[in-house]
């Protein structure tokens, strides 16, 4: 992804988790999240682990601990948050910025649950797509509208 969808992803995390900026948390420097991508870092990481080693508490879970760590489901919920979900056609999906041909894992499970309860409401079948040329993610899901 780009360093402006990771750095977005990171702002949305810590202000929902952890009520604090990026500054705040010591994680505005642009360099840090080029090399965390770099690593092939996800954003939930880069916090999680800035979280952990600055004691941060969470604001979104009550006062006391135990806090389970951030997972791949924040981070879609942050995703959701910063880029419109997108309603699939008849064509394959394709990059809104480069036009190359979406790849896609389908959001199940637990994954799919914890999603459609921060948004509240539910989404028909749907997929976390990446640019394989230039990173770019977005969540898509099939027409609601023909399936009522
Ligand atoms: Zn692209």
């Amino acid at each position: 992804m780009d360093v402006q969808l990771y750095s977005d992803l990171v702002e949305s995390l810590l202000y929902t988790h952890f009520g604090i900026t990026p500054h705040q948390a010591r994680l505005s420097d642009e360099r840090l999240l080029y090399q965390a991508r770099g690593r092939k870092i996800r954003p939930y990481q880069t916090v999680q682990t800035a979280a952990q080693a600055q004691g941060l508490i969470r604001k979104d879970l009550g006062l006391t601990g135990p806090y389970p760590p951030l997972d791949a489901a924040d981070e879609l919920v942050a995703l959701a948050d910063i880029r419109a979900i997108w309603v699939l056609g008849e064509d394959p999906t394709s990059c809104g910025k480069c036009g190359t041909r979406t790849d896609f894992e389908e959001v199940s499970g637990n994954t799919l649950r914890k999603l459609e309860s921060t948004l509240g409401f539910s989404l028909v079948t749907p997929q976390h797509h990446r640019c394989p040329n230039c990173g770019n993610e977005f969540l898509a899901e099939d027409d609601y509208v023909k399936h009522q």
